[in-house]
């Protein structure tokens, strides 16, 4: 009965095997000048990642190199692990008076989770979750990125 059983699964194991060996060699005969699959990083340029995939936290700029920032650091005080941090500074108004404005806002990449807190915390839209995944560098220093552009400033009328 053992023997029976025993002959049973290795006759299963052996057709099995030439089942698939059947098919990797009808590819092989009939279209082998075809990639029959197209992996990363060959597809780079059409790679399309998930709609809800999170890459990076990113701060767009507009053609005028300005954005939404105000630097109010509500981002900075929902990111639960210190990823951001927002340096600001005090610039004159046209009435002269004094007003808060980001000076660097310091993003670890190392550190974020892609929770997304950060971007739902921000009441002017100026962050936001970008798809780039290729993030390796040899210096772990290049992964604390400075997010607001030089000589950028914040869009008027975002208060
Ligand atoms: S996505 Fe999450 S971890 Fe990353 S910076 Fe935003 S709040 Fe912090
Ligand atoms: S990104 Fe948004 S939440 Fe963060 S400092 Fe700028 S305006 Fe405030």
């Amino acid at each position: 009965m053992f023997l029976k059983e025993y002959i049973k699964d290795v006759w299963g194991a052996i057709s099995s095997l030439l089942k698939g060996m059947k098919l990797t060699g009808y590819y092989f005969m009939h279209h082998n000048k075809e990639a029959i699959t197209e992996q990363y990083p060959d597809n780079r340029k059409t790679l399309k990642m998930a709609d809800r995939f999170r890459g990076e936290v990113v701060m767009p700029h507009d053609e005028n190199n300005e954005h939404a920032c105000t630097g109010c650091t509500a981002c900075e005080l929902a990111c639960p692990n210190g990823t951001i941090k927002i340096i600001t500074k005090m610039e004159p108004t046209p009435e002269g008076k004094k007003k808060k404005a980001i000076d660097t806002f310091v993003y670890r990449l190392e550190l974020c989770t892609m929770c997304n807190l950060c971007v739902e915390a921000c009441p002017t839209g100026a962050i936001k979750m970008d798809q780039t995944f290729e993030h390796s560098v040899f210096d772990r220093r290049l992964l604390t990125k400075k997010l607001n552009k030089p000589d950028s400033k914040v869009r008027e009328g975002v208060e």
